[in-house]
Order: structure tokens, then C-alpha cells, then sequence
């Protein structure tokens, strides 16, 4: 693969257009969570140390075409300016009069934030004049927001085929993470896939075990892998109807070589709530009454040993129910064995998908795998090998 980078590009006295995710949380008026924007200062320095002057583009909300006065970006500029350490202008629109008026008065050193692009309904569709608006108020376009690089907008994709286009900071390391774990891995690699439903996964699993070594299957989705080998798994969340689907994803895995690795015993309760009286039983020994809520200990140890001999591990979904103790806690111990091997430069570890942040943050080792995506759905479609135009916008 190949994009370009800040590096390649000539910065000196230009106008750069980049397309940011700043779509952080805000209550009564107040940014709760500044995350979003801390991870854009890098490229936005390395910009102005180049010599170029960052003309924001980004997307807030779902105003759907509209303005909508509660959702415009104004009240980050104080945000931005606080975590940046320099000053930020603001435009009242992304295009037109406005925003050509604001950049030809922006000083180097400043940044321009231009108001939200989803006020424009040709946004979304990608609209061609749209983009050409933007596009006239710039010279260089680069991107940093892998997170909404899944959708064709005229400012993730459309503005990428009129300007010179580059790859930020942020988006760069996305990518050269996302590259380590799937596009070109050191093997033997890994993957964990968990999580509720095997029909909101299909397209991932079925990605996944033409690229994988080993594929671990946990969560309530594992469910439904027991009940397509003949397993009854009681009152267990599980997709009888999608049994078939699991046959043909496990001949598939046959046919690539790729090893399944399921549960071989879980931890069963007959109530889903904190504390919940548990045991551990058997994969193929779940009682009527009873639901499946975590893999068991064995199987813990059966996926660490798979870690262990393994170089490279990309992981989305828990293995159980781990929004409630004691049903993370494979979950948890399967984190701390990635985070330990990582640590110790054994394993090159990348993990992504709503819940599966939510679970590594709470078993405490986000911090030391190689690589978490917050991404969200962009994470999800690349895992299942999807092109996403944002990207692809970059190689051309
Ligand atoms: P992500 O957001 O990381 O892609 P998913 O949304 O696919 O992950 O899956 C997370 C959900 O799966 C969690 O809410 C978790 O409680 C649920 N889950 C995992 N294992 C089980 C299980 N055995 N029974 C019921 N729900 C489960
Ligand atoms: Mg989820």
C-alpha cells in the first residue's frame, strides 16, 4: 500500500484543507471527552511547522443536510485553540463567501475551523459541486479522520481527487497498525472475534479466515458455533437460524487452513446479572435452564497458548458478557496475556469495535497493546476487507 504522507508534501506558504474527526462529546455545551482532538495536534503542528496554514473540514452530529444551530462546531474553537496552543479562527460555513473570506484573512500560525460539513446536504451524497467548493479554498488536502474514511463524502473522498492528497499523522499510524495485523502480517497470526451475533459479524469471519492462522471464536456468536455442531446450549443467546451460515464459515476455514478454536468449556448461570449465581461446565454440557455467559477456564488457557505461539493477534469482540462480573473475566485474562506477551515484544497486537475498547479499558491494558482502534464501523469494515473510499482516495 502505498499513500502519501506530511513528509512528502510541500507545506511552505499553502492552504491545507484537512479533514479532522472531532465529533467528541459534548453536554450542555461542554466537551466531555477531548480525546478526538488531542490526537489531530500532531498533524495540525507538523502543518504549520511546515510552513502550510490548516483549514479544518469536519463533520458534527447527524444534521442531515441542515443547519442545525445545536450542532455547530463553534463551541470547539476554545477547545482547539486550549490543546493546539495557538489561535483558531472560525467560519459560519465550509464553503462559498464565508470560508473564502476567513482563509484569506488566516496568518500563519493560525488555524481556520470551517463550520460543520453535514450542514450541506451534498455532503453525504458526495455532491461534485460540493467538493469543488472545498477544494477552491485550499491547495493541499490531507486527511486525518480514518474514522469516517468508510464513507464517500466530499470531504473524505470527493475533495482527495481535485487536490494533492496526503495521508495526517493519525491516519498514517492507523493505517501502518492496521497494515501490521491483516494487511501484511508477521505470522502465525491470531484473530479474536467475540461479540453478540455471528449475523453482525458474517462478512468479518468470512474475511477473516481466508487471512488468519488461528481463529478464535468467543462470546454469544461461540453459542451458535456449538448449536451448528449439534450442541444444545440452552437458553444461551444464540442465532439457531444462523447454523448453516456457521457450517459453511467452519468448511471455509477447512478449505483455507485456518484453525477454529472455540470454547471448550463455559461458565453458565441462570440469571444475567451482577454476581449471578455460576459454573463452569463443559462446552457440550449446558443445562436446559441455563445460559452460556463466558468461556471457562480451560478454554482461557487454550487461547493464551494460541497467543503465545503466535507473532501477531488483531482482536474484536469479548468472550462473554463482560459488562457484568464475574462474565468478564476471560475477557480480562485473555487481555492480560495479549498485554503481557506485547509488553514483552512477543506479539504485535491491534484491537478494535466499540465494546471491545469499552472491555480492554476496563480489564486495564489498552495502554499496552501495539494498537487500539476507536474507529468504530471504519475498524469493522476493514477487518472485513472492505476497500473504504477515504483510503483509497490517498494511493491515487
Ligand atoms: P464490538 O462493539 O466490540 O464490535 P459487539 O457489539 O459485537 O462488540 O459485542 C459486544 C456484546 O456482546 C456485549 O454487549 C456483550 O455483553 C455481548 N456478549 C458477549 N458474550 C455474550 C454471551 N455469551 N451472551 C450474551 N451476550 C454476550
Ligand atoms: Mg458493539
Amino acid at each position: 500500500m502505498a499513500w502519501k504522507t506530511l513528509d512528502e508534501m510541500d507545506l511552505a506558504g499553502k492552504v491545507v484543507l484537512v479533514r479532522v474527526d472531532i465529533n467528541v462529546p459534548v453536554e450542555n455545551g461542554v466537551v466531555t471527552d477531548a480525546t478526538r482532538i488531542e490526537k489531530i495536534v500532531p498533524t495540525l503542528r507538523d502543518i504549520i511547522a511546515k510552513g502550510g496554514k490548516p483549514v479544518l473540514l469536519a463533520h458534527f452530529g447527524r444534521p442531515k443536510g441542515k443547519v442545525v444551530p445545536e450542532m455547530s462546531l463553534k463551541p470547539l474553537v476554545p477547545v482547539l485553540a486550549e490543546k493546539l496552543g495557538l489561535p483558531v479562527k472560525f467560519a459560519e460555513d465550509c464553503v462559498g463567501g464565508p470560508a473564502k473570506a476567513a482563509v484569506a484573512a488566516l496568518g500563519t500560525g493560525e488555524v481556520l475551523l470551517l463550520e460543520n460539513t453535514r450542514f450541506h446536504a451534498g455532503e453525504e451524497k458526495n455532491d461534485a459541486e460540493l467538493s469543488a467548493g472545498m477544494a477552491a479554498l485550499g491547495e493541499v488536502y490531507v486527511n486525518d479522520a480514518f474514522s469516517a474514511a468508510h464513507r464517500a463524502h466530499s470531504s473524505t473522498e470527493g475533495v482527495a481527487h481535485i487536490l494533492p492528497a496526503a495521508a495526517g499523522r493519525l491516519m498514517a499510524a492507523e493505517l501502518k497498525a492496521l497494515e501490521a495485523a491483516l494487511g501484511n502480517p508477521v505470522r502465525p497470526v491470531t484473530a479474536v472475534v467475540g461479540g453478540a451475533k455471528v449475523s453482525t459479524k458474517l462478512d468479518l469471519l468470512g474475511n477473516l479466515v481466508s487471512k488468519v492462522d488461528n481463529l478464535v471464536i468467543g462470546g454469544g456468536m461461540a453459542n451458535t458455533f456449538l448449536v451448528a455442531q449439534g450442541i444444545s446450549v440452552g437458553k444461551s443467546l444464540a442465532e439457531h437460524d444462523m447454523a448453516e451460515t456457521a457450517r459453511e464459515i467452519l468448511k471455509k476455514a477447512e478449505a483455507a487452513g485456518c484453525t477454529i478454536v472455540l470454547p471448550t468449556d463455559v461458565v453458565v448461570a441462570r440469571e444475567f446479572k451482577a454476581g449471578a449465581e455460576s459454573e463452569v461446565v463443559a462446552a457440550d454440557a449446558c443445562p436446559e435452564d441455563a445460559m452460556i455467559l463466558d468461556a471457562g477456564p480451560a478454554a482461557v488457557s487454550r487461547i493464551s497458548e494460541f497467543f503465545e505461539n503466535s507473532k501477531t493477534l488483531i482482536w474484536n469482540g469479548p468472550l462473554g458478557a463482560f459488562e457484568i462480573a464475574p462474565f468478564d473475566t476471560a475477557t480480562n485474562a485473555a487481555a492480560q496475556k495479549a498485554a503481557a506477551l506485547t509488553r514483552a515484544g512477543a506479539l504485535t497486537s491491534v484491537a478494535g469495535g466499540g465494546d471491545t475498547v469499552a472491555a480492554l479499558n476496563k480489564a486495564g491494558v489498552a495502554a499496552d497493546f501495539s494498537y487500539i482502534s476507536t474507529a468504530g464501523g471504519a475498524f469493522l469494515e476493514w477487518m472485513e476487507g472492505k476497500e473504504l473510499p477515504g483510503v483509497a482516495a490517498l494511493m491515487s
